[in-house]
């Protein structure tokens, strides 16, 4: 079965009221992990590379990891998708490598550090857009910045330094017409989320649902959404590690989102967590081992277990059956007709 476009997994999500978990990849482990967790859920699924993914893997492996999946797994819809593009060069590159969707985060200047102008985010998105439908492949823009860095990429500071202005939100899917928007609403990326179990005052799902209303369309992405759970902090902790005490997004957070306009949930820092903890235990507890072999296989059955938990409490787990996969050249059909277009203008028309 050939990867499918992201647009398609979300549109679907939506219909059966349920998120899809974006989880990141850096190697063969990371993607068998998530791929075995999909066939024991029968979850569609969206893969995501970051910039620093792709130079940590080379783009020509990674590819062909995907393609295996793929292969191995036909019953599984799987996405491959650009995590933060800092450029219309990072965009079209992974495009032509083959991945399905693409995210364009022209909230950041292409250093993927300093925050850009709405201007500037408007007018590189609808470039990529452009680019992207008329081959058929998802976009995913940002408005309003994260806060935190994970792979060299971020602003850095706290997540409420630039939450997403409503308005903002809508005049940007009008004028780029991007298939997803993520969206800032107090999260941040890496461990360390929150000094405490976050509430109303630092994560803002009132923001997140007043842009939902607004752009029912529109599929809402939720960055920074680890949920660090204790238990996987406490292990890493255990067998040597030094991880301060930390906050992520509780699932029941998440699950609110779902509800309303939430269709994909960027997973990454849990997974490190899980492989850290298990690969640690192993050298730990067992210091005459050094088949690595010996410390990966727990890793990877540490991270398919949270990847399938996820799965289900997203709601996506049984879902993979559902629909037959739309071929990503006829998805850009649908861009070309209009019948794929989600700029409010265009759907409040129709
Ligand atoms: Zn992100």
């Amino acid at each position: 079965m050939p990867l499918v476009s992201m647009r398609q997994l979300l549109d679907e999500a939506a219909k059966g009221g349920y998120g899809v978990g974006a989880f990141n990849v850096n190697d063969m482990e990371q993607i068998q992990a998530i791929m075995e967790a999909a066939r024991e859920t029968q979850s569609p699924v969206i893969i995501q590379a970051s910039r620093g993914a792709r130079a940590f893997a080379q783009d020509r492996y990674l590819y062909h990891l995907m393609l295996a999946a793929a292969e191995l797994y036909p019953e599984i819809p799987i996405a491959m998708h650009q995590d933060h593009g800092n450029s219309f060069e990072t965009c079209k590159s992974a495009i032509e490598l083959g991945f399905t969707s693409v995210m364009m985060d022209g909230s950041l200047k292409a250093d993927g550090k300093t925050p850009s102008s709405f201007e500037e985010n408007v007018e590189i998105t609808r470039r990529v857009v452009d680019f992207a439908h008329e081959r058929g492949v998802t976009v995913e823009g940002e408005i309003g910045v994260l806060g935190g860095v994970e792979d060299g990429h971020g602003a850095g500071g706290s997540g409420l330094d630039h939450i997403t202005d409503p308005d903002q939100a809508v005049e940007f899917a009008e004028r780029t017409g991007v298939d997803a928007l993520a969206i800032a609403i107090g999260t941040s990326h890496g461990a360390y989320k929150f000094t405490k179990k976050p509430d109303g005052s630092v994560l803002k799902m009132d923001v997140l649902i007043a842009i939902h209303k607004r752009l029912p369309h529109t599929h809402l992405v939720m960055h920074g959404s680890s949920s660090v759970p204790k238990d996987l902090q406490d292990i890493v902790n255990q067998y040597g590690g030094s991880l301060k005490e930390t906050w992520g997004v509780p699932v029941e957070e998440i699950q609110l989102g779902i509800r309303n306009g939430v269709r994909k949930i960027n997973v990454d820092t849990d997974n490190r967590l899980a492989i850290t903890g298990a690969i640690r235990k192993v050298l730990w507890t067992q210091p005459e081992k050094f088949d690595p072999r010996d410390y990966m296989k727990p890793a990877r059955e540490a991270m398919q277990k949270l990847v399938a938990q996820r799965m289900r409490e997203f709601g996506q787990a049984g879902h993979a059956g559902d629909y037959t996969q739309v071929p990503v050249a006829d998805m850009a059909k649908g861009y070309a007709d209009g019948s794929l277009d989600t700029r409010p203008s265009v759907v409040g028309a129709r």
